[in-house]
């Protein structure tokens, strides 16, 4: 997902462009590693300093339940705003002053290249780190046996326990007992 951006460079404060992103983000964590796929609206816009893009991506991911653990997809969609600054400029080809509190990822290349991949990727990893649910009525697991109620039911008198024992019931059930 990198795009030229010259000619917009060239063109006054506020000029514009649309594009779509389009590409695989790599190893975003352990339940996603290798290529995800990604799709995006952006718009590129034209800003004194630099080109601020805003616009939204969808991508699905891996994700662990967080209520019965197991894995799901799950469809992220969120939207982006970032400001890219150039490290050349366009008129002079003068190298720009780049300073310690410019991130790297926001840097627009050499040649006006101006790659959304490493920040798409990030807005990914914290995106998914709120897991969701692998469907919205899922019963979780049995606090006392660890069944996932989702796949069947387990004989646990689970009303009966006040909640706070229930962990104290778990560390005494010892596979022997059943
Ligand atoms: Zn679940
Ligand atoms: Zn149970």
């Amino acid at each position: 997902m990198i795009y030229n951006v010259a000619q917009l460079l060239k063109e006054g404060v506020g000029a514009s462009r649309r594009r779509t992103a389009s590409g695989d983000l790599r190893d975003i964590d352990e339940l996603n590693p290798g290529d995800t796929h990604l799709e995006g609206e952006l718009l590129f816009v034209r800003t004194p300093r630099g080109i601020l893009v805003t616009g939204k991506a969808h991508v699905s991911v891996n994700q662990m339940c967080r209520r019965c653990l197991e894995l799901t997809r799950v469809e992220i969609e969120f939207e982006i705003e970032e400001e890219f600054i150039p490290s050349i400029d366009i008129e002079t080809g003068a190298s720009l002053p780049i300073t310690d509190e410019d991130e790297p990822e926001l840097i627009i290349d050499e040649h006006h290249m101006l790659d959304m991949t490493e920040v798409l990727r990030q807005y990914v990893i914290v995106a998914s780190m709120s897991p969701s649910l692998c469907r919205p009525d899922c019963k979780g697991l049995c606090p006392i046996c660890g069944q996932n109620l989702n796949l069947a039911s387990c004989q646990c008198r689970r009303d009966e326990i006040d909640p706070r024992l229930s962990i104290l019931a778990q560390l005494l059930s010892s596979p022997e007992d059943e």
